[in-house]
């Protein structure tokens, strides 16, 4: 590893200023578990690392409009196991309970999991999902970026030189919807997903059919993707087993996974429609269940 200088600011204008001072030659840690690594592997050798975790209050997780506003600095752990997101957006707890280990999930976060922008993590997929924003801050201002349009290739995202993800917003989901986050991983339980699948649903009136559907892959090309034309299949239909046949295959012809030693690009294809049948039958159940009148 290179020899770098190691800054703490105490805010985050003082944080932008240090990154603007040295442009490229500097970069943001937070929980360091990616950057540290990349640093040991000479992938990248920085000058200077800026650290956020002096900054006060990145890491608040608090509610906003009916559903949860996590800041940049919040540890995966943190938002696994914050009573507020449980309560809220279960399926986020649940999604960031899958990510590796305790041990991982107690330094990683959920701004480092932005930033990073590795498209096998698990949290991108159910933000992706549930429509979330990205908080950006730059010596510019503020801007929001939905999740959707912050990733762009691999290991690439909308951060531009010099910004600092300062935290995301989720939405709750609608009443009578549901959501799922199915982890694919067959060798062993803190490994990165073979393919990841995180589904909502939301139910029309007469609670016989699926209103909409959002659809989100992880492990299948260089960013996450939503799968849009099994979305649309799945809109105004009952989820019954032909449909999650149809859906399934409309999800094979939107993946594009690479072959690695979690498995071939064709094994991928596959469990990518298995997977998207079981989320999406997760979401309905779930659904169902918040549609029904409490006893
Ligand atoms: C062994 C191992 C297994 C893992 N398994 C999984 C898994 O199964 N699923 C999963 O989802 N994740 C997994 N992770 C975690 C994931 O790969 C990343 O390491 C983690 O999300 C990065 O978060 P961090 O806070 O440690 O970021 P850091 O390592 O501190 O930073 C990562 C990158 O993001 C930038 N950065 C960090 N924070 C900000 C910010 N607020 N604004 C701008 N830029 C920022 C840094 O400059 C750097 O480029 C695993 C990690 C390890 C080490």
């Amino acid at each position: 590893m290179n020899a770098f200088e190691y800054a703490a600011p105490r805010t985050l204008d003082e944080a932008l200023s240090v990154l603007g001072e040295h442009g490229d030659d500097a970069r943001v840690i937070a929980g360091g578990t990616a950057l540290v690594t990349m640093m040991r592997q000479r992938l990248v050798s920085p000058g200077y690392l800026v650290s956020l975790r002096e900054i006060p209050g990145l890491e608040r997780i608090e509610a906003a409009n009916g559903g949860v506003r996590i800041g940049a600095l919040a540890t995966h752990r943190e938002v696994e196991t914050s009573p507020l997101v449980q309560e809220r957006i279960p399926v986020l707890a649940e999604t960031f309970r899958r990510v590796a280990s305790v041990r991982i999930r107690n330094m990683a976060t959920v701004g480092g999991a932005l930033a990073h922008a590795d498209p096998n993590q698990d949290p991108p997929v159910t933000l992706l999902a549930l429509g979330a924003r990205v908080e950006l801050r730059g010596a510019g201002g503020k801007r929001e970026v939905p999740v959707e349009e912050f990733f762009r290739d691999y290991y690439e995202s909308a951060l531009e030189p010099g910004e600092i993800v300062t935290g995301v917003v989720v939405p709750r989901l609608p009443g009578a919807s549901g959501a799922a986050y199915v982890k694919f991983l067959p060798r062993t339980a803190d490994d990165y997903a073979t393919v990841a699948v995180a589904a909502s649903v939301s139910l029309e009136p007469d609670g016989e059919r699926c209103r909409t559907a959002r659809l989100a892959l992880g492990s299948v090309g260089v960013t996450p993707i939503r799968a849009r034309a099994a979305e649309a299949l799945v809109a105004g239909q009952r989820p019954d087993a032909a449909l999650l046949h149809a859906a399934g295959e409309a999800v094979k012809a939107a993946v594009d996974p690479l072959s690695d030693h979690r498995g071939s690009a064709a094994y991928k294809r596959e469990m990518a429609a298995v997977m998207v049948g079981r989320a999406l039958t997760q979401a309905w159940n779930a659904a169902l269940g918040s549609a029904r009148p409490a006893r």
